[in-house]
């Protein structure tokens, strides 16, 4: 599976790229903030859609396709089972018991039952032993259709094995790493150690303004992006209700979360970010009840970069 399905090829960074440019393609802002705010559960979420849409894809062209042909086996070994048993019985001046016994052996191989199973059909209730393989005739067709709607996608994911659901390992295997969000803009550090040493660190930090992010004394969200944030001469509020305010390009020193983050100087920037904030600016305002105007308004250039140069962005960068 892991194999045939491009997203859950390789590593978290390159599930996240494809959350990302699902993300985009679909225009979902809900979604956005729980990819921002709980990026775990997001994983976690996208990795049982995608498996249970490759099982879906799988199922319908060969587990279903290989499971009809079965069954359509099956009930033709069932007809003629009835018909040689018919024949059997003709031949040698049998009865319905002898009927019975014939047809049982006759399917022993495919289908496990016995006469006992029959202990209903008395012989008063079927004084011609044809009589059975008319019944079979009649009445099997619909059972067979009943057994192939009964054998559906979703009762064939349902029945996947509760200890060992493929979803469960994908997740186990690709969500074992660091999820630390950076303390300004809730990138997720890409180390692929859950308890590493060293700092966390992620090459591509956002516009902070995502995280709700704004300009001290106001109510403008921020449009910087960490990594050009931190090659300025910037100062920033880290525990906005006190005083206490800090350079950017020394931000470890605010201590607590911003000390054990590495976030290296960097002017090159993400289109994608910039082309969401232009894209879900009303929602973003409403969310935090802020919005991006003064210090935050939104250069123009940022609006002309389109959903498109979004998505190939991040082939570009990640
Ligand atoms: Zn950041
Ligand atoms: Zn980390």
């Amino acid at each position: 599976m892991i194999s045939n399905c491009p997203s859950l090829r390789g590593n978290r960074s390159n599930l996240e790229k494809h959350i990302l440019k699902r993300l985009a393609e679909e225009e979902n802002f809900d979604k956005y903030i729980n990819y921002i705010k709980n990026p775990r559960d997001h994983f976690k979420s996208f990795i049982r859609d995608e498996v249970s849409q490759y099982i879906r894809d799988q199922f319908s062209d060969s587990v279903q396709l290989k499971m009809n042909q079965n069954i359509e086996l099956l009930q033709k070994k069932i007809m003629t089972a009835a018909h040689e048993s018919t024949q059997h019985v003709q031949e040698n001046r049998g009865n319905v018991d002898v009927w019975l016994k014939f047809f049982t052996l006759k399917l022993s191989d495919v289908l496990m039952f016995s006469v006992k199973d029959f202990s209903g059909v008395k012989h008063d209730d079927v004084d011609d032993f044809k009589l059975l393989e008319d019944v079979i005739r009649t009445e099997l067709p619909p059972v067979i259709s009943d057994i192939s709607r009964e054998f559906s996608t979703d009762s064939f994911n349902k029945k996947l094995d509760v200890n060992n659901r493929p979803d469960e390992i994908l997740t186990d295997h690709l969500c074992q790493c660091c999820w630390v969000q950076c303390p300004f803009c809730k990138a997720i550090c890409t180390n692929t150690l859950e308890n590493h040493d060293g700092d966390h660190s992620v090459p591509f930090h956002r516009v902070t303004g995502i995280n709700g992010k704004h300009y001290s004394g106001s109510t403008n969200l921020c449009i910087s992006i960490c990594t050009s944030r931190v090659a300025s001469d910037k100062l920033f509020n880290p525990h906005n209700s006190d005083d206490q305010r800090v350079l950017w390009r020394e931000y470890s020193r605010a201590g607590g979360v911003y000390a054990n983050w590495s976030i290296t100087p960097d002017l090159s920037e993400l289109f994608y970010w910039k082309w969401f904030v232009c894209r879900f600016q009303k929602d973003l305002e409403e969310y935090y009840e802020k919005t991006f105007q003064g210090r935050g308004s939104i250069p123009d250039r940022w609006r002309e970069i389109t959903q498109q140069e979004a998505i190939e962005s991040l082939d570009e960068y990640m």
